[in-house]
């Protein structure tokens, strides 16, 4: 899989994670790309990722990328590693009260709308600024706080793609500075995809989740 072990080389000169995003693909698809030595697979529906689990190897890390309903959170366990998809007050409250339940510091990173396409979930920047400003962040003590995600316009062009991911870098630094100064977890800026992956290592993302170049096109 010559593509697997460039894109693994490319992220390690980024000092960047790899997420190979693994939706619709088999068991033994996943499996392969196991054997030549990833780890990180993301997966965007819950009941999808929970099937997955126990047919493949323990040491795998699992991200739960896609949009997560508060009603899905009950099925949620510490097997996953993280959930990227985190863009309501709403959510983080669910997600607060199931951590206290199961005893489990749930990793999350802020979902945040980057995006010019209004079908795209996440937190509004002021929306989330406003949150962290006017509440008491250290209430959500089952939350493991973690950093930032974001999706690009879909068929930005490139110079739009990088304005978009550059901006989501700033927020991440503004809300570090300010909420998460002391928290040396909150690290994470997670962009990128099998398009655009490239622009996002160049502004900055520490994680990247790649489907399609990974497995190829999903049908
Ligand atoms: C499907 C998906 C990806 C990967 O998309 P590709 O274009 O196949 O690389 C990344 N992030 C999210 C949130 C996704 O749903």
């Amino acid at each position: 899989m010559p593509i697997l072990i460039h894109l693994q080389k490319v992220l390690s000169l980024y000092g960047a994670t790899l997420i190979a995003v693994s939706k619709t693909k088999s068991a033994e698809a996943i499996r392969a790309v196991y054997d030549e030595g990833q780890r990180d697979f993301g997966e965007n529906r819950v009941q999808e990722l929970l099937e997955k689990i126990p047919l493949l190897p323990g040491d795998i890390r699992w991200h739960l990328i896609g949009h997560l309903q508060t009603n899905k959170v009950k099925y949620l366990t510490p097997s996953i590693a993280l959930i990227h998809s985190v863009d309501s007050l709403k959510l983080m409250e669910t997600l607060q009260e199931h951590g206290q339940r199961k005893n489990w510091k749930i990793p999350i990173l802020f979902q945040i709308k980057i995006a010019q396409e209004d079908t795209k979930s996440g937190f509004e920047i002021d929306e989330l600024l406003d949150i962290l400003s006017s509440r008491d962040i250290t209430l959500f003590n089952h939350l493991d706080f973690r950093g930032v995600m974001g999706i690009g316009t879909l068929d930005a062009v490139a110079e739009f793609t990088r304005i978009e991911f550059n901006r989501l870098k700033e927020v991440f630094i503004r809300i570090k500075a300010n909420y998460f100064q002391n928290n040396p977890a909150f690290k994470e800026i997670s962009m990128g995809m099998s398009h655009d992956y490239e622009i996002a290592l160049e502004e900055g993302a520490t994680m990247v989740r790649i489907g399609s170049l990974v497995f190829g096109e999903r049908v």
